[in-house]
């Protein structure tokens, strides 16, 4: 089916190559002509496994093409997605008017039917207001559909994600709508559940909450591990084991960042309140994640005493490995606090250093962890990459001027550190 694509970024770009991939024709537009430049060369424009391959293989085989007007996208698909930013406002509530220039572009270049599906994370009613806007700006008459399609991709795993996901979700308020969307999904073989366009959108605001709340609980957990002298890795696999439960999004550490949970949690907090719902859970969610960091900040205090001056190294810069972004990143946080308070940090990260540059304009990185590491007082393991985990311990050491390791993801065994020679400190784990 011929499809467009609205915002070629992270969930544009990766939607669009995998619709490709399943055998529709797509074409990905984007207001960022060097973005589009080049991925016309077939060259990704964000890091994430499996999407280079993916990019140049529907590239080259016609199936994935990129355009820089919207029109143009209007034109091609039958099915148009909107994936645009839905970035916060100062005061929490999402800020729309991305979505809102987009419907205007779509509505004044309908020339016959399209289906219109907002894939971008928005507060409930939003695809109510899709609809106005492109009826009072489309010419009269104009046939079309609004549907809501939640995208539950993670960064990091998103070429997996979309090519097999738990399950679709879309609302749709005609059997037209439904229909399209169903044979669009068919090779994807994935579960379906079709609803009304308010339920798709709160699906997705609930499901990020939820996580957002699991991680908030396990980091909670965590600070009274510390308190109690309890392991909060034995309590919360104890507490995954039972099936009602289950073990995912149950990692203590410095809390969750990105360019979905914080935002979505906040969004989700002030809609609530909007519609007259005072979403009391969603605020503590957010105290707690900010009081993470706030609590591995005084571990890395009480451990160096005087931070000023200090030579830290940090391992990892964006908000989760596997991935270069490092929007809200907490590793990024970190850093920041850091070097405020005088302290020389180094950081290195396998992908994230180009893009925590352009937030930390001269911030100091390395090629490698021990290079990071070299002369340190002290080494903070800020994103759980593999590459950390498989750090040579003894080289580490070597580099180091004072073994010190503080774990802000408890990605490390304590025994094996200590069998290593480091001074170990990690979240919520004597
Ligand atoms: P992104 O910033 O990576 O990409 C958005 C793209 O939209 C950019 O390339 C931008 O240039 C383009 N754009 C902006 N205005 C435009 C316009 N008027 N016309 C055409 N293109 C325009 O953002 P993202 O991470 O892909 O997120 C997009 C939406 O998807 C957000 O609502 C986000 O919350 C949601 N979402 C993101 C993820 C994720 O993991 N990143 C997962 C699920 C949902």
């Amino acid at each position: 089916m011929k499809t467009s694509v609205i915002g070629t970024g992270h969930v544009g770009l990766v939607t669009g190559a995998c619709f490709a991939e399943r055998g529709h024709r797509v074409l990905c537009v984007d207001v960022d002509r060097a973005k589009i430049a080049k991925l016309r060369r077939g060259q990704p424009t964000i890091y994430e496994p499996g999407l280079e391959d993916l990019v140049r293989r529907n590239v080259k085989s016609g199936r994935l093409t990129f355009g820089t007007s919207n029109a143009e996208a209007v034109a091609f698909g039958r099915v148009v997605f909107i994936c645009v930013p839905t970035p916060p406002r100062p005061d929490g509530t999402a800020d729309l008017s991305f979505m809102e220039a987009v419907s205007r572009d779509i509505a004044k270049s309908l020339k016959e039917y399209r289906l219109v599906v907002d894939k971008s994370t928005v507060p409930v009613h939003t695809g109510e207001r899709v609809r106005q806007v492109i009826t009072k700006y489309a010419p009269r008459g104009a046939d079309f559909d609004v549907a809501s399609n939640p995208e539950f991709l993670r960064e990091g795993a998103a070429v997996q994600d979309t090519l097999h996901p738990d399950r679709i979700v879309f609302g749709a308020e005609s059997r037209r709508a439904e229909m399209i969307l169903r044979e669009l999904y068919e090779p994807f073989k994935a579960p379906i559940l079709c609803t009304d366009i308010k339920s798709a959108e709160l699906i997705k605001h609930a499901s990020n909450s939820f996580l957002a709340l699991k991680i908030s609980f396990a980091n909670a957990l965590a600070a009274l591990c510390d308190l109690a002298g309890a392991d909060v890795q034995m309590v919360t696999r104890g507490m995954g084991m039972d099936k009602r439960i289950g073990p995912a999004f149950l990692h203590a550490g410095i809390g969750y960042g990105g360019s979905c949970f914080p935002k979505d949690v906040a969004a989700f907090e002030a809609i609530s309140r909007e519609l007259g719902y005072e979403f009391r859970l969603l605020r503590e969610v957010q105290r707690i994640n900010e009081e993470a960091r706030d609590l591995f900040l005084k571990k890395v205090e009480r451990e160096l005493w005087i931070v000023k001056g200090k030579k830290i190294a940090a391992f990892g810069l964006s908000f989760k490995p596997d991935t270069d972004d490092v929007r809200e990143s907490v590793a990024l946080k970190v850093v920041k606090a850091l070097l405020e308070r005088g302290a020389e940090v180094r950081a290195y990260d396998p992908q994230g250093m180009e893009r925590a540059k352009e937030e930390i304009p001269g911030l100091r990185t390395a090629r490698s962890p021990y290079e990071a590491a070299r002369g340190a007082d002290c080494a903070l393991l800020l994103t759980e990459w593999k590459e950390f985990r498989d750090l040579d311990l003894a080289k580490l050491k070597k580099a180091m001027a004072h073994p010190t390791v503080i774990d802000g993801r408890d990605l490390f065994d304590p025994e094996k550190m200590k069998e290593a020679g480091f001074v170990y400190r990690s979240v919520g784990r004597p």
